[in-house]
């Protein structure tokens, strides 16, 4: 059977309903949406504990974590992740150092601040990122015990260079946290070579499954932070408690703190192994996964290239590829995104503050890209919006760009 009338099968077939194309939640493979749409089962059912177990052990390997790094999944959502790195790793009076791309570093500073950091700045204009040498001038500067960073910041579309980062933290003894909500799955992360302390997701963004679970991993200075650090936390958020949770599944055997998110964990082990069986072009596992990102990422910029839309991102080599932040063109104003509604694909207005009203975001990450199909969908729906509103655009041109680089073999460096 085709895979598009496969898609159609699923319960709320496309046909009546529309295509969600925002950066997270999004549209999850029909395997995920098979192992989560069930009664919810028992967490200590043993496939359950099995799922749970096996989903730590897979994240080790799409993190690409190495020894003394563990792995954490809980209930809850990306933002849970941040409160959670910030009561384990600091104590109030603590200085962090925030790299500044945009809203969701916004959020991580009001975190920080709410357990009492104090939070210095690295900042760049909406669409850039700060320049190493600037991030190493303000380390030196501060007195920070961590610095944060947002791999993706979903707000603009800019991508930070972790590795980088990492490294520049390492130097100067401070821990390194790595938002990687709309990244995780769909953007190189080697967490132990580069030697990166945190690196969290959540599950709605490039995991590919529905929202509900905060998933990171934790080395092992960031895991020794969180047992030498003084003040307290809130139970649900503390690593330690959560600790022999995660232990106890990992080596097989069902422990109780907090109710898991039963469905999500089923689904997990299921959108894991997708990331990990992957296949593109000779790479496997995540490299696949990361090259498709790639691909499609490069030809939704064909695409809006094609239409003469600008983005966000000042350059391509900051661009990220779970997402497009789009300008829009002359004369075209927010409402724009409601005519893409209506055509049947759901996109997402502008979030940067400061630049909020003069784009649109359009998520491309997981399942879609292995969906041709349902990208052109989502050009054309774009496109005819354009030419709705009075700018007329070569649609049929921007998805031909699109699916040309989407079929070329040339690799990302
Ligand atoms: C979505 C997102 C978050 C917040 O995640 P929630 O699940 O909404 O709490 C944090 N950081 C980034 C980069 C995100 O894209």
């Amino acid at each position: 059977m085709p895979r598009s009338q496969d898609f159609n099968r699923l319960p709320g077939a496309m046909s009546e309903r529309p295509l969600l194309m925002i950066p997270g939640p999004i549209e999850v493979s029909p395997a995920v949406l098979r192992a989560f749409s069930r009664p919810p089962p028992g967490h200590g059912q043993p496939f359950v504990v099995k799922a749970f177990g096996d989903s730590l052990s897979r994240m080790r390997e799409v993190w690409r974590a190495g020894e003394g790094a563990q792995p954490f999944m809980v209930a809850g959502s990306g933002t849970l992740a941040m409160d959670m790195a910030a009561v384990n790793l600091l104590d109030p009076g603590d200085e962090a150092l925030l790299v500044d791309t945009g809203y969701f570093a916004d959020r991580m500073r009001l975190v920080l601040e709410h357990r009492g950091v104090k939070v210095h700045t690295v900042v760049s204009p909406p669409g850039e990122r700060p320049e190493l040498e600037e991030v190493e001038a303000a380390l030196d500067a501060c007195a920070a015990k961590a610095l944060f960073a947002t791999h993706v910041d979903t707000s603009t579309g800019v991508l930070v260079d972790p590795a980088g980062l990492a490294a520049l933290a390492r130097s100067r003894g401070v821990l390194s946290v790595f938002d990687g909500v709309c990244a995780t799955g769909a953007e190189s992360f080697e967490m132990s070579e580069w030697g990166a302390d945190v690196y969290f997701t959540a599950s709605q963004k490039a995991m590919g499954l529905p929202p509900g679970l905060a998933l990171f991993v934790a080395g092992a200075r960031a895991m020794e932070a969180s047992r030498t650090r003084r003040t307290p936390c809130p139970l649900y958020l503390d690593w330690n408690v959560w600790l022999p949770i995660m232990e106890t599944h990992e080596a097989g055997s069902m422990s109780y703190f907090a109710t898991p998110a039963t469905n999500l964990v089923v689904a997990a082990e299921v959108a894991l192994d997708e990331i990990l069986s992957d296949r593109l072009d000779g790479l496997e596992g995540v490299d696949a996964r990361i090259e498709r990102h790639a691909r499609t990422g490069r030809a939704m910029r064909a695409a809006w290239a094609h239409m003469g839309l600008g983005v966000v991102p000042a350059s391509d080599a900051h661009c990220a590829n779970t997402l497009s932040a789009v300008r829009y063109p002359a004369g075209v104003d927010a409402s724009l995104v409601g005519r893409i509604v209506e055509r049947g694909v759901i996109v997402a207005a502008g979030l940067h503050p400061a630049m909020a009203d003069r784009y649109f975001r359009v998520g491309h990450m997981g399942y879609v890209t292995t969906r041709p199909d349902l990208l052109r969908r989502t050009i054309r729906a774009v496109g005819d919006a354009l030419g709705a509103g009075g700018c007329a655009v070569d649609t049929v041109g921007a998805v031909d760009a699109a699916m040309k680089e989407l079929g070329s073999r040339a690799v990302a460096v």
